[in-house]
């Protein structure tokens, strides 16, 4: 037998857990499997059965990871191959088909899960793209893949991105490496890409998530619409977006804020692309290195205001252990945030965090508000772009609000 052939796995599950993966639900965790199988290495298929020994899913199984069983396929049983892939990859596709249309070249192609890769995203940015993988399960699949991104998407080149737990765990016989090229020339700086028009860079081998914040490109549309005449304060503003954005709606200034030095430089080249004389212009653009909470107190102490905050910060909660200390954060970030803005002013926070609910952080935000003694409108809520389609709760991790800031009214 070749070793590195995926062996097939017969994986047994409780009943309430089969009915939940027949309704969509795509992971089986180590803690739910009721049989010992072989051992197994990565990219194996484990196979379910139902109570009637019927088929009932097939995926991707990971000896290493908490989430034993990524499903691919449940229902009927088919190939995996090839043509499964580029199947789904057409389908991913067609959900993508009207951004390039509005000038948008950099954008997720392959949302994990909800685009039935699970543990796999695929962002493009322009003739690059970049596979970011959660698990080295897809590891030998990846001949079935790779020739799909080269023949369906035309990418020139493709970068392999390695999470931390695909980088830590046991290698089960594969050299992979986080920033492996896995086709295409070699790549000696950072890539180029638009959104909505406005020009980017990005790190693909070092930045955060594969490079670029895709998900906020609604909110950054949004944020642009509501910029005119504004001084803007974009807390967290990693390489930028935001802050472009705003520069295109015609704001006065921007006040940036982020402890990450390169994330700053990022920034400003961004900015520079777009605006080059806004951003030589120390008036109208300014960067602060630093911790978020720190700096913006110490804005309220010099008794600084802002027509739009944006908060936009890192996930305060990984899991469900640490919602509570997550949301005490958003209270706290918000009231800063809220006092820092101007009568009549717009507010954005957002939050990144998965097992934080969507109900408790718009809660902490409103007592954010309250707190900073502070009225205000709900202009909109918000959530993922739509190359980030949702199919399963967990999935859903971003929430995002707009608010109308205003001074109480005094009698
Ligand atoms: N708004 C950005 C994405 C923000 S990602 C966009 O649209 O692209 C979160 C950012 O918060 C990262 O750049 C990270 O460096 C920064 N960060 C994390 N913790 C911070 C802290 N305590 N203070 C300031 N910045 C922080």
């Amino acid at each position: 037998m070749d070793p590195k052939k995926p062996a097939v796995l017969k994986l047994k599950i409780s009943g309430n857990l089969q009915g939940k993966i027949r309704r969509g639900y795509p992971w089986v965790f180590r803690y739910q499997i009721l049989n010992q199988p072989p051992p197994g290495k990565a990219g194996d298929l484990g196979v379910v059965y139902d109570a009637e020994n019927r088929f009932l899913a097939l995926g991707l199984y990971d000896p290493h990871s908490d989430i034993s069983l990524r499903v691919l396929q449940a229902g009927a049983r088919i190939e995996i191959d090839r043509a499964f892939f580029a199947e789904r990859f057409r389908q991913a596709l067609a959900v993508r088909k009207s951004l390039e249309a509005e000038g948008t070249t950099g954008y997720r192609v392959l949302n994990g899960e909800n685009d039935g890769f699970p543990g796999l995203v695929l962002d493009r940015y322009g003739d690059t793209v970049v596979m970011k993988i959660y698990t080295r399960a897809w590891i030998p699949h990846l001949d079935k893949i790779l020739p799909c991104a080269e023949s369906l998407l035309y990418a020139e080149r493709c970068v392999l991105r390695l999470s931390r737990n695909a980088q830590d765990c046991p290698r089960d016989g594969d050299d992979f490496k986080d920033g492996q090229i896995l086709f295409g020339p070699p790549l000696d700086a950072p890539v180029r890409f638009q959104e909505n028009g406005l020009g980017f860079e990005a790190d693909v081998f070092k930045g955060q998530k594969t490079g670029f914040y895709f998900d906020q490109r609604e909110n950054r549309r949004l944020a642009r619409d509501m910029a005119k005449d504004k001084t803007v304060l974009n807390v967290f503003s990693y390489s930028g977006g935001f802050s472009v954005y705003a520069f295109a709606g015609g704001c006065r200034s921007v006040h940036e804020i982020d402890l990450n030095p390169h994330a700053m430089l990022a920034a400003k080249t961004n900015v520079a692309l777009n605006f080059p004389e806004r951003a030589a212009n120390a008036g109208e653009y300014r960067q602060t290195l630093g911790d978020a909470f720190e700096e913006l107190e110490r804005l309220r102490g010099r008794k600084r205001t802002f027509d739009m905050a944006i908060l936009d910060p890192p996930a305060f909660a990984r899991n469900k252990k640490q919602v509570e200390d997550a949301l005490r954060a958003y209270v706290r970030l918000v009231e800063v945030g809220a006092r820092l803005t101007n009568n009549g002013g717009i507010l954005f926070a957002a939050s990144c965090s998965a097992p934080v609910s969507a109900d408790d952080f718009y809660k902490a935000v409103a007592e954010g508000i309250r707190l900073a003694g502070r009225d205000c409108d709900e202009l909109m809520k918000t959530g993922h772009a739509a190359d980030h389609p949702v199919t399963f709760s967990e999935g859903n991790y971003l929430k995002a609000v707009f608010y109308r800031i205003k001074d109480k009214y005094r009698k």
